[in-house]
């Protein structure tokens, strides 16, 4: 591996650490050169695979230009577009495989993208999910209000045992 300080086209590692839950692992090291140390860390590749059959590396910058699609004109940051994505590569990498379809990474979006903004999840469900009716549109907004519903109830029961 080169150092990324002088370019030199060797270095020594100098410690090794495997992550908690065995998914990577982490490299120092040390260039013999310059003396800089730096960090490497080791996973297995990504890929996705396309309806189409095309199979290409997973990307957190194509999950964000997806989803900041349907967030045009919504209070969205790029801060949480990137935690967004980062959510999303941990729940694809949690499964285990080194290929995971493209529908698997949409629906990985879901979850984050609704906890993120209603609107921008309505928007990208019904293209994901292919909403061709009113009654497609219906059913989703009522799954977001029967959610809200169950968490003021949850709410309630935290203040009834005080009361
Ligand atoms: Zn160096």
């Amino acid at each position: 591996m080169h150092c990324p300080y002088c370019r030199h086209t060797d270095s020594r590692v100098v410690d090794s650490r495997t992550s908690e839950d065995g998914s990577s692992i982490r490299r120092r090291r040390q260039c013999p050169e310059c003396g800089r140390r730096f960090t490497t860390v080791e996973t297995t590749s990504l890929s996705v695979v396309k309806r189409s059959g095309v199979v290409e590396p997973f990307s957190r910058d194509k999950v964000v230009a997806g989803v900041r699609k349907a967030c045009q004109g919504r209070p969205v940051s790029d801060d949480s577009l990137a935690l967004l994505a980062q959510r999303v590569e941990e729940t694809v990498r949690a499964t285990g495989s080194a290929e995971i379809d493209a529908h698997d990474v949409g629906l990985a979006i879901l979850g984050p993208l609704r906890e993120l903004d209603e609107i921008a999840y309505l928007r990208f469900a019904s293209v994901y999910q292919s909403f061709t009716t009113l009654e497609d549109f219906e059913a989703a907004i009522s799954g977001l209000r029967a959610d809200r519903l169950g968490e003021s109830a949850d709410e309630v029961a935290v203040v009834d045992p005080v009361a």
